[in-house]
């Protein structure tokens, strides 16, 4: 008897899991699974992305289906589209022996008339985000009043995103009798205080910390100063021929305007972000799966959900300040049992926070320095060579006629190799050699420690020297702020920006890079503006309440 037929699991399901290699059940499958078999308790799992936590609902959600019965019976809640789609396609590959079983997946940012069609054909298993959930409902168009299991699969992050209301209102039409299970990374007294409403006589599990693929992770970090973190990228993208990877901005401008220098420098490089088109992250994502586009620009938000195997490296533009969004971002590396690597690339001024997500995460970051031009030279000239070496397959070389190459014939070998390899040098160009080392690690450390722990750094004498910007009572000159206006109150960026200002007088030239949701948006604005902005109160817009605060 395998060990998920011992968890309950019928025969279909097992034959679809051993056909993509699942042998062995993770720990939130073996723990939560059998809970949510039995129909009797609800259920609390804090468990990460990586953890196998889709198979961990979804075997038990697909073998409870009623086939027969032809309305919504589950329905499963997750922050974004891809992590809907991920999901969606996850078991579609579970259910793949069972017979006429119907699963779609509903988000925004896609026809609604094409979901509402679908809708129509008697769904069994409904994926959907918050916001678009909300819609079809208003429209009536999706009907959860019979559904029997409720999953909110990263509830952590749909609270972060301001779903809570949706959440509330979404729960309290369903019907009481159902049975509701919560996944999150973490448990907030907010994730908590939802469970205590909604959730009856929990079973609470946890799946350890750690990430299926997270001993296959090497964790680094390289320090360079800010203004050189572009050319420390393309270096680390230059000096790995193999490169594969996501590099994570913190800012939707950001991924588009590094994505831009580096395609405009010859790098197979893109970039996902909120503000893009279904049909144009389709487009970035589909080029990303086929390896057109080795350079992945993401914001976390966009790449919740990204399942592309085989990522070599993570880079992390900037550490994320908290540690579940580092395991997110990292845990894309590594999957499917391979080696990845996570580079930090860090500047002075941020040093202290990877002391943080060491302590919190419980792993060790080594120093990883930023190959010199001159590496990075070499490491290409010999990987051309190989490159030449291995791909010698005759059966695909095109016949080329004796006269075509009569006059490389003539030619002396070795003159011919240095021809070759020139063209292959060309790509550098002339002064590449004598750019500097760009790593500051000198700067930073003394005896053996690159990074001050303590948020102070020590200057070349070995004389302590604060540094005020890497302390973390340091103020930036952003602030970034959530208000409950978004797209469904039919507001344009500027407008949302007049709305701001008719409310607080708070002048809307203060108000800066807009990150507009359904139902609420963030922006940026100065410290000064900041502490005005969250001093008002009793704003009111179209009679409903509206609160500017920091995001949670
Ligand atoms: P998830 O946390 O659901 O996103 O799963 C993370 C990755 O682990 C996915 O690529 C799954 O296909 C894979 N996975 C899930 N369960 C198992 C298992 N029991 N054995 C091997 N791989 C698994």
């Amino acid at each position: 008897m395998s060990a998920f037929q011992q968890l309950g699991i019928e025969a279909q399901l097992l034959q679809a899991i051993s056909e993509l290699e699942y042998s062995t059940p993770t720990e939130i499958q073996e723990k939560a699974i059998p809970v949510l078999l039995d129909q009797e308790h609800d259920l609390i799992a804090l468990a990460q992305t990586g953890t196998g936590k889709t198979a961990a609902f979804g075997l038990p959600i697909l073998q409870n289906i009623q086939l027969d019965k032809p309305f919504t019976q589950a329905l499963i809640i997750a922050p974004t589209r891809e992590l809907c789609l991920q999901i969606t396609s996850d078991l579609n590959k579970f259910a793949r022996h069972l017979r006429g079983v119907r699963i779609l997946a509903v988000y925004g940012g896609s026809s609604i008339s094409a979901q509402i069609k679908e809708l129509r054909q008697n769904v069994h298993i409904v994926v959907a985000t918050p916001g678009r959930l909300m819609d079809l409902m208003d429209r009536q168009s999706v009907k959860i009043n019979q559904v029997k299991i409720v999953i909110l699969d990263e509830a952590d992050e749909m609270l972060n995103m301001g779903f809570r209301e949706d959440m509330e209102s979404i729960l309290a039409h369903t019907p009481a009798e159902k049975k509701t299970a919560l996944f999150s990374a973490t448990m907030s007294p907010e994730i908590r205080e939802i469970a205590g409403r909604f959730l009856h006589h929990p079973k609470e599990l946890v799946a350890g910390k750690k990430n299926l693929m997270q001993p296959n992770i090497t964790h680094q970090y390289a320090v360079v100063q800010a203004k050189d973190k572009v050319i420390a990228l393309k270096r680390i993208v230059d000096f790995h021929a193999d490169f594969y990877g996501i590099v994570f901005c913190n800012t939707k401008i950001e991924t588009q305007q590094i994505s831009d220098i580096l395609l405009k420098d010859g790098y197979a490089a893109d970039c996902l972000h909120g503000d893009l088109e279904q049909r144009q992250r389709d487009k970035v994502m589909s080029k990303f799966r086929h390896k057109s586009v080795k350079v992945l620009f993401a914001t976390d938000v966009a790449a919740r959900g990204i399942d592309v195997k085989n990522l070599t490296h993570i880079i992390h533009f900037h550490l994320p300040d908290d540690i579940e969004n580092y395991t997110h971002r990292s845990g894309r590396t590594a999957r499917a049992g391979q080696k990845g690597f996570s580079i930090v690339l860090l500047h002075i001024k941020e040093a202290y926070k990877l002391h943080r997500i060491e302590r919190m995460a419980n792993l060790k970051f080594e120093r990883y320095s930023i190959p010199k031009a001159e590496e990075v030279y070499q490491a290409r000239i010999v990987n051309f060579i190989e490159q030449i070496t291995n791909d010698v397959d005759e059966t695909k070389l095109t016949p080329v006629k004796n006269e075509w190459v009569w006059p490389l014939m003539q030619m002396d070998k070795e003159k011919l190799v240095e021809i070759i390899l020139r063209s292959e040098m060309k790509k550098f160009n002339t002064n590449y050699l004598s750019m500097p080392d760009i790593n500051v690690e000198e700067k930073l450390s003394s005896g053996n420690s690159h990074y001050d722990r303590s948020g102070e750094s020590r200057g070349r004498g070995g004389s302590r020297r604060r540094t005020e910007s890497s302390s973390p009572s340091k103020k930036s000159n952003n602030v970034r702020l959530h208000i409950n206006l978004g797209r469904k109150d039919n507001l344009k960026y500027d407008e949302i920006r007049e709305e701001i200002f008719k409310l607080t007088k708070v002048s809307g030239r203060v108000i800066r890079d807009i990150d507009m949701k359904n139902t609420y948006s963030y922006f940026m604005t100065d410290p000064e503006s900041s502490s005005k902005l969250l001093h008002c109160k009793n704003l009111k817009y179209k009679g409903r309440e509206i609160q500017i605060k920091k995001p949670d």
